[in-house]
């Protein structure tokens, strides 16, 4: 899962700096990496590192990125190595230097083929990363056929199959577009004159952005000094006669995005509240207390307290500056970090009946442990409600999952995982449950809880590449 941004001046505002406060509103989407691109008109600059938004772009360096146009990017890899190639935005050399740019959030799900097929035309790429595909498949189709930008992104919606939203810069224009199934989000935004994208609401927000809106899947969006031009290929007959379902990612709005943010048409924080309402729905034993696993299911947690009216508490406390526990390389690592991370308030938990609530269960690391705390502090019981389905399958669109085999929730049963994690009783939310708290469940993708992906015939694929990585590397 990465964040995007781009920023196109027309007034004094410097571009990389309103980037930079993008991304760090962002930084929940990615902690791996970051980086701005700049165009000052004449020619494109790229700063990026490896690390934190805030420690990257010092005063110093955003000095030296001046220009009116700015494209940016915060990494959490789904594809590729965690090191600085493979971290974006991408410049793109040509003959007259650098004066490309490509940033994007998400995977695509038909890489090798469309990697392979511009290989065999004489493209280079720099690493296995999908923005560098995207640029790289745009640069090709206008440097080298002559074709305007906006008609080799048609061709790229139309070739490129996969969850991508993505701005691509030049001296003089920005693009923004995303996928004609809108997996990830994006946002559009007016800062007077000038125009803002982002990944999510709430760095628009940062932006004092006004008339924000979502850009359609399958928009194509082209701002230069004079101009600014949308362009809908839902209606392009290039896409064929009936559009594709959409397939939002409900993960997004159980997990990933911030509360603060509006995504999909759904208040995030309005979604994860109507999910702890439908737990408390199949509930009727007595509890004392509701205990959110912090921040992510805090939410969650108040719309089941509010239901149940009983009293909701932040009685684990969180260290915000212990990193993601999620992605460490190794199970011990990932053990000792969630220990790191969390601590119980003391003399709270003795003789409650708990519920903990947490938003979603992978590995089932931190949620084990945390029920071990929890009893450990005192508690008398432990009810554990898990704010989505069980998570069964692997993403192959942009959220980083272990392998099939890696997944809790597919090697268990339920009363196993119960018992493995040595709660008292273990509920999660039911996919209907899940499609009655947003507004059109047909616009979603569940493939994470149901397996049913969006691409099929591409996806069979990468589901057996990384299974069989798995097996050959143990
Ligand atoms: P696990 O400990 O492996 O069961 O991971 C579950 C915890 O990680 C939950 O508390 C979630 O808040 C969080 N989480 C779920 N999915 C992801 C993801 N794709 N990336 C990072 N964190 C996640």
């Amino acid at each position: 899962m990465c964040g995007i941004s781009g920023y196109f001046s027309r007034s004094t505002q410097p571009a990389a700096s309103q980037v930079m406060l993008a991304l760090y509103a962002q930084q929940h989407r990615g902690q791996e990496s970051c980086g701005i691109a700049v165009s000052d008109g004449k020619k494109l600059r790229l700063h990026k590192e490896m690390g934190y938004v805030k420690e990257a772009f010092s005063i110093q360096t955003l000095e030296k990125l001046s220009g009116f146009a700015a494209i940016g990017h915060v990494r959490y890899p789904t594809r590729g190595a965690s090191a600085i190639c493979n971290t974006q935005p991408y410049l793109i050399e040509t003959l007259s230097g650098p004066i490309y740019a490509i940033a994007s959030n998400g995977d695509i799900v038909n890489y090798d083929e469309i990697a392979n097929e511009l290989r065999v035309k004489g493209v280079h790429f720099s690493s296995k990363n999908d923005g560098e595909l995207l640029g790289r498949f745009i640069v090709y189709h206008h440097e080298r056929e002559g074709m305007e930008i906006v008609d080799a992104i048609k061709l790229l919606m139309k070739r490129i199959k996969g969850a991508y939203s993505s701005v691509f810069l030049t001296r003089e224009a920005l693009y923004a577009f995303r996928d004609i199934q809108g997996f990830r989000p994006m946002m559009f935004g007016r800062v007077g004159d000038d125009i803002a994208i982002a990944s999510e609401s709430c760095a628009l927000d940062i932006l004092r952005a006004r008339e924000m809106r979502e850009m359609k899947p399958g928009e194509i969006e082209v701002i230069t000094r004079r101009s600014e031009r949308s362009i809908d290929t839902e209606q392009q007959p290039l896409l064929g006669n009936t559009p594709p379902r959409l397939r939002h990612c409900v993960f997004e709005l159980i997990y990933f995005a911030r509360p603060d943010s509006t995504q999909f048409d759904e208040y995030v924080y309005d979604v994860r509240h109507k999910i702890g309402a439908k737990l408390a729905e199949h509930d009727d034993f007595e509890a004392d207390v509701v205990v959110p696993v912090p921040d992510s299911a805090n939410f969650i947690a108040m719309g089941y307290a509010n239901a149940k009216n009983l009293p909701m508490h932040l009685a684990l406390i969180r260290n915000h500056y212990v990193g993601r526990t999620f992605i460490r390389p190794d199970q011990y690592t990932r053990d000792e970090s969630v220990r790191q991370k969390f601590n119980p308030l003391k003399d709270f938990f003795t003789g409650k009946r708990v519920v903990l609530v947490d938003d979603s269960m992978v590995r089932g690391t931190t949620i084990r442990k945390l029920v071990r705390m929890v009893k450990g502090a005192g508690a008398a019981e432990v009810h554990l409600r898990i704010g989505s389905p069980p998570v069964r399958y692997s993403c192959y669109y942009g959220i980083d999952t272990p392998t099939r085999g890696e997944l809790i929730a597919n090697r268990m049963s339920i009363e196993d995982i119960r018992t493995y994690l040595d709660a008292d009783s273990l509920k999660y939310l039911t996919i209907e449950d899940l499609q009655t708290c947003v507004h059109d469940s047909s616009h979603f993708c569940y493939a994470c809880f149901d397996g049913n992906y969006p691409l099929p015939r591409d996806t069979q694929r990468l589901i057996r590449e990384k299974e069989e990585r798995q097996t050959t590397s143990g």
